[in-house]
């Protein structure tokens, strides 16, 4: 099953869980909870900033900030980069003790504070070669607009559902994630982490 990412690289999708044959978005009901809820949280991070650019300007100095293009991590526990900060991720993750952190909503947390301790990868860290999937191969993506109306569009523009369905705000228990909706996610997590080479 081919994967792909939207909106930002990085989290990556079964194509055909989060797409139908003809290669549209799916409804989101259709859509499994993990990627689901993945897809939705994507929405609310895209035009936000690179979180090391962050701490480094802060909010005063925001327009600063490159955009983020890069999100890894758990939905919640997320860190956003901009490619030139991708480094600085790589560089925690596979050499610095990020990896202990896998899986875990803390994973952002621990990386910020190791960035804000002042730490960085050295000099000339090698930047991430990427897996480019066969664009031949691949349906036609639909932009973050479009992505965002069909999730106001399922939901008719609610947006305290859309809140619920990103787990911030659950009203009931089938909103909120179980044991073992936490073990599944445990199952796929290579794809949404840098490699460990
Ligand atoms: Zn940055």
């Amino acid at each position: 099953m081919a994967k792909v990412s939207i909106g930002l690289r990085g989290w990556r999708f079964e194509e055909d869980e989060i797409f139908s044959d003809d290669g549209e978005l799916k409804p989101l009901d259709e859509i499994p909870e993990d990627p689901r809820e993945r897809l939705v949280r994507l929405v609310s991070l895209v035009e936000e900033p690179c979180d090391v650019c962050y701490l480094e300007h802060g909010e005063e100095d925001i327009h600063r900030c490159r955009e983020a293009e890069i999100v890894y991590g758990e939905p919640e526990g997320e860190v956003l980069l901009c490619p030139e900060h991708e480094p600085d991720l790589i560089y925690w993750f596979r050499e610095a003790g990020g990896s202990e952190h896998k899986g875990s909503v803390e994973f952002a947390d621990r990386f910020h504070e190791w960035v804000a301790a002042g730490n960085e990868s050295p000099e000339g860290f090698g930047s991430v070669e990427h897996v480019e999937e066969d664009p031949g191969g691949l349906p036609e993506l639909p932009d973050q607009q479009e992505v965002q109306e069909r999730i106001e569009a399922d939901f008719d523009g609610d947006r305290i559902d859309i809140l619920e369905l990103a787990g911030q705000e659950p009203r009931d228990e089938d909103e909120q994630l179980t044991e073992s909706d936490l073990a599944d996610s445990d199952l796929d997590l290579s794809t949404d982490y840098p490699s460990d080479r």
